[in-house]
């Protein structure tokens, strides 16, 4: 075993993925301002200056409020907000097979806005731009993990140049659904696959731009509509994986004619198909957070059903909590490795994170086709929420990330 003097260390964490997640753990660790910190990124996100107008990634998510405050505090929101962004104000879930629907709106708890529908490499992009200016940053691209080695206080991490190692008090896996983190740790994942896949498209709309997103539960699966900025919105429609192929594989002018079938009329009249993409869903939580000077974060933890848009704020908010528990752990002397501080974190975001996976489950299997009795049970339990104000509010909190035991940055 290798021996080395604590003060030898190339970083104090190394976090392995500079996608939306990662980021945000490096640009809260800057916060700090003495922590050395490596990324290591097998591909940089094609460049969008601010201001100019490139195409749309297909990948957008729901920022909650809570996500919001997180991104205006380590800086990176204005990067947002200068690129592309489009706020929505309302949101509005119905059950398409019963009467049943609750409608959630900003004004009625005073707030100027739910969120925000922002385009995957816009977030990362605006994130990059804050920790490539950090002087206690290193952003490695391209690089990625092939290996590591745990050693007594530190880890030896073999990059993919075959060049170089790099040694870290702390590895944190924030590299994704199919982290090479977790899996050298020896970490074991509960994992199942939902029998829907997501057929995702941009699309322009005939409609000017919308402040409200919307969800109908359809016995096939939910529609979406997530609204992006000008004539444009992103569907999400969920069917089974043949559905979804004989649906990609349609001609433009066929597939415009199936979401005007399918879709509800509140849509409006689609324009252009601007892009369509597909990915299957999975239901997948890591048995434990943690290794000997490891941490998981954002989907290399966990990723649940994208019905509530919940998947990258849980990240972030698992980031957050990761650089809070480190960054008190380093302020009181302590090894920021050291199980005891990691358990911290685990203990923190693991518990918060399974009551989201279970919630949303919860949803998935309450709208499957059910016996008559259930849709009528479920509608009466969507026109309740709509109405009992403490229930509404309760779920319109979670829905904006902001219940729940919070990290500082999200408060
Ligand atoms: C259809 C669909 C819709 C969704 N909609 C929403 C939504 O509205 N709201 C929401 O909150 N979430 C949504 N999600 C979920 C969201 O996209 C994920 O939760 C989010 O992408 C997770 O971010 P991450 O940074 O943890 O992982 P990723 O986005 O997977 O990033 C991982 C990064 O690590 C890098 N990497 C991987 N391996 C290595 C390696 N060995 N070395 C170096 N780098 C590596 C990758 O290049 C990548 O940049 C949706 C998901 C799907 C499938």
């Amino acid at each position: 075993m290798t021996m080395q003097s604590e003060c030898s260390f190339d970083y104090d964490v190394v976090i392995v993925g500079g996608g939306m997640v990662g980021s945000m753990l490096a640009a809260a660790l800057a916060t700090q301002g003495s922590l050395k910190v490596a990324v290591l990124e097998q591909q940089e996100p094609e460049p969008f200056a601010p201001g100019s107008e490139p195409e749309r990634d297909i990948r957008v998510s729901a920022l909650s409020i809570a996500t919001q405050r997180m991104l205006e505090k380590v800086g990176a929101w204005q990067g947002i907000i200068t690129r592309r962004a489009c706020p929505y104000r309302q949101m509005l879930v119905w059950d398409g097979e019963a009467a049943g629907q609750t409608h959630f709106r900003a004004s009625d708890i005073g707030v100027p806005e739910l969120g925000h529908i922002v385009e995957n490499r816009v977030l990362q992009l605006a994130l990059l731009d804050v920790i490539k200016s950090a002087a206690t940053v290193d952003f490695l691209c391209p690089a990625s993990l092939v290996s590591y080695q745990c050693h007594a206080g530190y880890v030896q991490c073999e990059l993919s140049d075959g060049q170089r190692a790099i040694s870290t008090r702390l590895l944190v896996g924030a590299d994704g659904g199919r982290s090479t983190v977790r899996d050298q740790a020896g970490i074991q994942v509960d994992r199942s696959p939902y029998p829907h896949h997501a057929l995702v498209a941009t699309v322009e709309t005939e409609l000017p731009q919308q402040d409200i997103t919307w969800q109908r539960f359809q016995p096939t699966g939910p529609e979406a509509m997530l609204p992006l900025t000008g004539h444009h919105a992103s569907l999400v429609w969920y069917h089974d994986a043949e559905e979804v192929k004989r649906l990609k594989a349609l001609s433009e002018a066929d597939f415009i004619e199936a979401l005007h079938r399918s879709f509800p009329p509140e849509l409006g009249a689609i324009r252009k198909i601007l892009e369509r993409s597909s990915f299957p869903i999975v239901k997948a939580h890591a048995q434990h957070y943690i290794a000997e000077r490891v941490a998981l974060i954002g989907d290399a933890a966990h990723t649940v059903h994208p019905l509530a848009g919940q998947g990258v704020n849980l990240g972030m908010l698992d980031a957050a909590a990761l650089a809070q528990v480190l960054i008190e752990a380093v302020d009181s002397g302590r090894d920021l490795g050291s199980r005891r501080v990691l358990r911290g974190y685990e203990r923190w975001r693991r518990g918060e994170n399974a009551l989201m996976i279970s919630i949303l489950d919860g949803f998935y299997h309450a709208f499957k086709p059910q016996p008559s009795g259930v849709r009528t049970a479920r509608s009466a339990a969507l026109n309740i929420a709509d109405r009992a104000g403490p229930a509404k509010s309760l779920v319109m909190r979670y829905a904006m990330g902001t219940a729940g035991d919070l990290p500082a940055l999200a408060q």
